[in-house]
């Protein structure tokens, strides 16, 4: 590996010397984060021998370090199910798929709770998800009581419930996925920033970093909040939005079953999402809570409003709750797309350049597929895991942004919420 900060080395915060980054390379992937590593990962996996991965501060300093990393396929659209179904088979046999680490993938349930309104559009999503072979069902509001006992149930009469769902550990997810990268070849640069893409008649031909120049004529941009640095001197403007994403700890309170861990929820009533956290927690997020905010300047904790408005949401579901202590809280940075859902494509006036940018904050669980979908189109010239046309970065100009069919109240609303 060559590197500033080690990913797990001796030299904690210097930078390594200018001449340790290769000079060229067949990819250059810029990002550190889960969709950075995933991709640079499939790339050495699929013979790429010379990849680079650059990271301008430590792995995991953008959202992925933050993640809430609950990973259900559930959604209002099949592309982004399919993405996630794809991704649940790697995190299910991640020996065999990444064959370093562990991403920590704990499939304890998980349940999606919809207004009375919803329940229609509820019902057509999960036949959708079904369509395509995601482990889902409709349940009552009787028989998810049964599956989470915390739960209040009087205000909903179906959710969906899967069964094999959950959440994951985002780092040791990340960090599995560099160790796989590294032992296949791909070389690690962290502490060291991409300051511009380089241009040779419109294609790519290089990357400008801090530590000197590569050359190369592909460049996999996955810098989540910070992309648009790279991406406004090439005359590229997607739309993308940073914004922070927030999530406070409770603690289990006394009188709560301290054995059994309790299902991971996103309740469109209370407007939140929850999972358990460690052996002792709940972390929760909640819509609303974070906005636009400067990557580079921005509050990594949370204020009384936001520890409040946590502790009403998950008290609203899981009324034990109503007196968790918090146990701590912090905020994240995601790239908002202006239909909030991901652009994974390469841009068509700067060929050589593929994006996974415009993550809306719900990216962490489809990054394992998305991985292998850029790596399947560079090396193989399409992408054949997942179709990636849904997510192409020309729908905005095309005037055919996303559109969710059985969209619920929450995405109509157009508000999102990480998770
Ligand atoms: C609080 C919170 C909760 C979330 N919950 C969930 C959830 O439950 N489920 C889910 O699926 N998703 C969730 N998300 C979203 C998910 O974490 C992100 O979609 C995902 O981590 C994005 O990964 P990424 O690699 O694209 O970006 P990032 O993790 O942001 O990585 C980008 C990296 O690029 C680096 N970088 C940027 N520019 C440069 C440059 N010029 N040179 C070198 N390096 C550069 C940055 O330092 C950063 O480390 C959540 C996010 C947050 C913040």
């Amino acid at each position: 590996m060559v590197q500033g900060n080690h990913t797990g080395g001796h030299n904690g915060h210097g930078r390594g010397a200018a001449d340790d980054l290769p000079r060229a390379a067949e990819v250059v992937v810029i990002g550190g984060g889960v969709q950075g590593a995933s991709v640079a990962f499939q790339l050495a996996k699929r013979g790429v021998r010379d990849v680079t991965l650059l990271e301008r501060r430590q792995l995991g300093a953008g959202a992925t370090g933050k993640s809430g990393a609950l990973v259900r396929a559930h959604y209002t659209n099949v592309p982004e199910a399919r993405l996630t179904l794809e991704s649940l088979r790697v995190f299910r046999n991640w020996d065999q798929e990444i064959g370093a680490g562990s991403p920590g993938f704990a499939p304890i349930g998980f349940l999606k709770i919809v207004t009375p309104e919803d329940e229609a559009a509820l019902r057509a999503n999960v036949a959708d998800q079904q369509a395509i072979g995601v482990e889902t069902g409709v349940v009552t509001a009787e028989e998810a009581r049964e599956i989470e006992p915390l739960m209040r149930t009087d205000d909903f009469a179906v959710a969906a419930y899967e069964p094999n769902s959950g959440y994951a550990d985002p780092n040791a997810t990340l960090f599995g996925f560099v160790e796989a990268a590294a032992v296949r070849g791909v070389r690690i640069g962290t502490g060291t920033e991409a300051t511009a893409i380089l241009r040779d008649g419109g294609a790519v031909v290089g990357v400008e970093t801090t530590r000197g120049r590569i050359a190369t004529r592909t460049v996999v941009l996955a810098g989540g909040a910070w992309a648009n640095r790279l991406l406004a001197p090439l005359g590229v403007d997607l739309g993308l939005v940073p914004r922070t994403a927030r999530v406070t700890v409770f603690r289990r309170p006394p009188g709560v079953d301290p054995i059994r861990r309790h299902r991971a929820v996103i309740d469109s009533i209370n407007r939140s999402w929850f999972r358990p956290e460690g052996a002792t927690g709940t972390l929760i997020g909640v819509e609303g809570t974070g906005g636009p905010a400067d990557p580079d300047n921005y509050d990594e904790g949370v204020d009384a409003t936001v520890i409040e408005r946590c502790r009403n949401a998950l008290a609203a579901r899981f009324p034990a709750y109503a007196g968790a202590t918090m146990r701590g809280g912090w905020s994240g940075m995601v790239m908002e797309s202006p239909d909030s859902h991901p652009i994974v494509d390469q841009i068509p006036s700067v060929p050589g350049l593929f994006v996974m940018t415009g993550d809306s904050g719900s990216s962490f669980k489809t990054a394992p597929a998305i991985g292998i979908c850029l790596a399947e189109w560079i090396t193989g010239g399409a992408a054949k895991l997942v179709d990636l046309t849904p997510f192409r970065a020309t729908r905005f100009a095309e005037g055919s942004p996303w559109h969710d069919e059985h969209a619920y109240g929450d995405r109509k609303a157009r508000l999102t919420v990480s998770r």
